[in-house]
């Protein structure tokens, strides 16, 4: 046991934080200065360095640096400053990181399989160091926020998600592409069990929905851009109600963009509302209209659709762009998740205002630079009546002297508290009514407080309590559907997440 490997490895480093005792036990003497500080000191000081950056990336770089030095310190600095640095860890640095990812790559991370792996991906998996693995966030890297294929340098968003992760780096749809991902699969079930969470993240839809719904029966699959964004915007939906009034079935929804977030959060609106009103799905889905980029969804155009656009081809008069669509539906609420920027245009917000006392304006697009329009627009062009939230945070705004603060529809709210829970319940499938308890969890802990300042999601200060929140009520719909494996079930389901989530107090080595 020697103490220069200890220093070196990040899992064990404590830095300066080695108390006398422990430099005396574990062969520190000299390799450290003298002086001993406390990890509260560590954490202040490497705020105040970090803060000293003013490019973001630059921040991004010293946080991965630090992931890689000490582990504790890393995550101990995310959670106690986690709103500051959520922006740096995730979207929208995150997505600039990615995109650089060749210029500061500083050590790999993570897992690689390509083509040259095929056949031996069991052989690959082996190689990972750990031996038990609860969670794995894989990317085959062909959309990458709304960012396109980044190929392998996509790494970056498994990365940013602190979890485990396995990535398939940079390959294109095909029958071996298809055949990877099986021998994937099965090696991953082979290797760590019935039990290990898979996280797809930013596959295209083409292969996105078809992937979910073939490994969903078999695994514990999560797609986090199809199921995780509708949970996190199902949640702000229907928080937003306590500002806009009416149930969840008395307003009517238009999306822009019609993709994995856009139909995900569709379908598991459609099943909300079917629950509450005991209508059938085929019915409620009639509430929600989407526009791609060849205009409204219409049954017209039915044989051209792909599979998964097919259910929102209601009968309609075509329409071929968004502000005629918003004239003619009169949605109470509008739904941007095209990736692309700056679409909702001042008309289309202005026709949002003309026909709704408070429309409410969900501009989901990331990174910041394809948000569909930015809280200063929304607030200005609907003359301060707009509620917004985006996927990319914005700054609070002043409007007639009231400040607004937008909330952020961050899948971060929900994704972590979703693993969790199916962790704790030892949950073997993924079921949409676990999405549906996970919604309104998060939507429970919107406070008062929060609905003043016009947001529909509460602050991220408060993320480890409403994680286990969500995990609580997760597990439970787990209990209940019988896929839990964790028997006999814990009485007190929030105890039970609470007491299970990581620490990253520093441990005292003897
Ligand atoms: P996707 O599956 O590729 O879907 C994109 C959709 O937008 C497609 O239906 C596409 O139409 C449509 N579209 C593209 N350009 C358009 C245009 N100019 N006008 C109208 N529609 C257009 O992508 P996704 O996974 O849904 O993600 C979309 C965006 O949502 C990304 O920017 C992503 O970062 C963001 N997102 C945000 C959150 C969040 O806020 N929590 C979560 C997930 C995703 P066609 O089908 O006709 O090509
Ligand atoms: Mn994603």
């Amino acid at each position: 046991a020697s103490g220069y490997c200890l220093l070196r490895d990040p899992r064990h480093n404590k830095g300066l934080a080695f108390t006398e005792k422990e430099r005396d036990a574990h062969y520190l003497r000299g390799l450290l200065p003298p002086a001993v500080i406390s990890q509260q000191l560590q954490e202040k000081k490497l705020m105040n360095s970090i803060r000293q950056y003013e490019v973001p990336l630059q921040k991004y770089v010293a946080m991965m640096e630090l992931e890689e030095r000490n582990e504790r310190l890393f995550y101990k600095l995310l959670i106690d400053n986690v709103e500051e640095l959520l922006p740096v860890v995730y979207t929208p640095t995150v997505g600039e990181a990615c995109q650089k990812y060749g210029s500061i790559f500083r050590r790999p991370q993570g897992l690689y399989i390509s083509l040259k792996e095929k056949g031996k991906i069991l052989e690959v998996l082996k190689n990972w160091p750990e031996r038990s693995i609860q969670v794995i966030v894989v990317t085959d890297g062909e959309r990458i926020l709304g960012l396109g294929d980044l190929g392998c340098q996509g790494m970056g968003i498994p990365v940013g998600k602190l979890a485990l992760y396995t990535a398939l780096g940079g390959i294109r749809p095909s029958a071996e592409y298809a055949e990877l991902l099986d021998e994937f699969m099965s090696a991953v079930k082979q290797n760590y069990g019935e039990k290990v969470l898979i996280q797809f993240e930013d596959f295209a839809n083409h292969n996105a929905f078809e992937l979910l719904a073939k490994y969903g029966t078999t695994h514990l699959v999560f797609n986090d851009d199809i199921q995780g964004t509708a949970s996190v915007v199902l949640a702000g939906v229907v928080a937003a109600l306590k500002l806009i009034g009416g149930t969840l079935a008395e307003h009517r929804f238009l999306f822009l963009g019609a993709g994995e977030a856009g139909t995900g959060i569709a379908e598991l609106i459609a099943l909300e509302i079917s629950k509450q009103t005991k209508a059938p799905v085929e019915e409620t889905r009639k509430k929600i209209c989407l526009v791609d980029s060849k205009g409204l969804i219409v049954s017209s155009r039915k044989d051209s659709l792909q599979h998964f656009k097919k259910p929102w081809a209601h009968e309609h008069e075509p329409v071929n762009n968004l502000l005629d669509a918003v004239k003619v539906i009169k949605p109470t609420i509008l739904i941007g998740s095209s990736g692309v920027g700056r679409t909702f245009t001042k008309e289309v917000i202005e026709a949002m205002a003309s026909f709704n006392e408070k429309p409410l304006i969900l501009a989901l697009s990331n990174p910041t630079s394809q948000s569909e329009c930015t809280a200063e627009e929304a607030y200005t062009w609907s003359k301060g009546r707009a509620i917004f939230a985006s996927g990319s945070p914005f700054d609070p705004f002043e409007y007639n002297g009231k400040v607004f603060v937008p909330g952020q529809a961050n899948n971060a709210y929900i994704f972590p508290g979703f693993g969790l829970g199916l962790v704790i319940s030892g949950a073997i499938r993924v079921h949409d009514d676990m999405l549906l308890a996970a919604s309104e969890a998060l939507a429970k802990q919107v406070t008062e407080e929060n609905f003043e300042k016009g947001l529909i999601y509460p602050p991220f200060s408060n993320i480890r309590k409403i994680s286990a929140n969500i995990a609580a009520n997760v597990a439970a719909k787990a209990y209940e559907l019988g896929v839990a494996t964790r028997l006999p079930r814990p009485q007190n389901l929030v105890k039970c997440a609470e007491s299970c989530m990581y620490t990253p107090v520093y441990r005292n080595y003897r």
